[in-house]
């Protein structure tokens, strides 16, 4: 594996900046403690003890089923909404009971929120007042060429496609410089091949312009996407949090393993780092004892052609790269997921087995 690069300053290049790579001597920008709200007397919380922090220039995901609490978390971040208990410390400042415009945290919604009679230039110098016209003006310049829109200065929003306008809210935003950008679903009305291309360079801009944010999304390709660490909640509580990479691969709970893409529940008997399951004895990714829930990727499986098989395919879905595949053995139904060579029809008899280290969920 390449070493990460040494961290100099935060604000260097999206691409210098590995995915889950969080550096280690960064200031704690955000410290967020047990906040609690409940709107209605007798309802369940719609967040419960929520608890994370986030370092200057830190991409954070919110990743949940919808109404698990995302929302409520972003808002009472914001300023939009007041937490019932918790602590919510902004480069070390209590900020519950300052109005949203005096936390110095800029947002980017679904909508854009850009004014409609306004050209692109002046929705960007809109929030600069402060500054004198000429420095206001350069300033705007300066971020439109960074989201890549230089010579559409004077048009007006609903001349610009879907994902332009995104970046004009971007721009709008950053160009305030502030140390926390909060994002709620700002995607999700761009068509898919703009969602992917927008979200890879709205993390490459706040990394270059040094600010940290934190994405609300229901979509854990998203989240994987643009994060450094993501936060998976489930009905208003964080369950866990951690890199992409060890979410994926050391979920704690079937629901984050079926959450954090398709995974394979079984059940198995374990014993240190090795578990004795229907298909044998299999290496652990870390201890357990006892009849414990196991979580296998549908990538970790392999199949082999078995006339005799105990299992057989009862569905396929081509996906070009690859092959998803639905095998079922017994009263167990698994997803597979192989490459495009062999094909395997549906009917076909074969054998599972499990090529990897599989993981004991809590
Ligand atoms: P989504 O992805 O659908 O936006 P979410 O994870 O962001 O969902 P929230 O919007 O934070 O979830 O809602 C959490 C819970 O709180 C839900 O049950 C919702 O119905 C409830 N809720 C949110 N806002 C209010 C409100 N103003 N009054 C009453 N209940 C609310």
């Amino acid at each position: 594996m390449n070493e990460p690069p040494k961290i100099l300053s935060f604000k260097m290049p999206a691409e210098a900046t590995p995915l889950g790579f969080r550096p280690k001597r960064a200031e704690t920008l955000l410290d967020v403690q047990r906040l609690r709200r409940v709107f209605r007397a007798g309802d369940a919380p719609a967040v419960e003890r929520v608890t994370f922090d986030l370092c200057e220039g830190e991409l954070m995901a919110l990743l949940g089923p919808s109404g698990c609490g995302k929302t409520t978390t972003l808002r009472m971040i914001g300023g939009f909404e007041t937490p019932d208990e918790g602590q919510i410390l902004l480069r070390g400042r209590d900020i519950p009971r300052l109005p949203p415009e005096a936390r110095g945290i800029g947002f980017v919604f679904q909508d854009y929120a850009l004014f409609p009679h306004l050209s692109v230039l002046e929705n960007v110098t809109f929030g600069l007042r402060k500054l004198a016209r000429a420095a206001r003006v350069a300033r705007a310049r300066e971020m439109l060429a960074l989201v890549g829109l230089t010579g559409l200065e004077a048009r007006k929003p609903h001349e610009l496609s879907g994902g332009q306008q995104q970046r004009v809210a971007l721009a709008r935003t950053l160009a305030v410089a502030p140390p926390l950008v909060l994002m709620d679903e700002p995607f999700s009305n761009l068509d898919a091949a703009m969602r992917v291309e927008t979200r890879q360079e709205v993390r490459k801009l706040l990394k270059a312009a040094g600010s940290a944010g934190i994405l609300v999304t229901h979509d854990q390709e998203e989240a994987m996407a643009v994060a450094d660490r993501i936060a998976v909640m489930d009905r208003g509580r964080v369950v866990q949090i951690g890199s992409p990479d060890e979410l994926y691969r050391n979920p704690v709970s079937a629901f984050v393993a079926s959450f954090m893409g398709r995974s394979n529940i079984l059940r198995g008997n374990a014993n240190g780092m090795v578990v004795q399951t229907e298909f044998g004895n299999l290496p652990l990714t870390r201890a357990a004892n006892g009849t414990v829930a196991l979580s296998v990727r549908p990538e970790q499986i392999m199949l082999e052609p078995d006339p005799d098989g105990p299992a057989s395919v009862v569905g396929r879905e081509f996906r070009g790269h690859d092959q998803l595949y639905w095998v079922q053995e017994g009263e167990r139904c698994m997803l597979v997921i192989s490459g495009a060579g062999a094909t395997f029809e549906v009917g076909s008899r074969v054998r599972l087995r499990i090529c990897d280290c599989v993981v004991p969920l809590g």
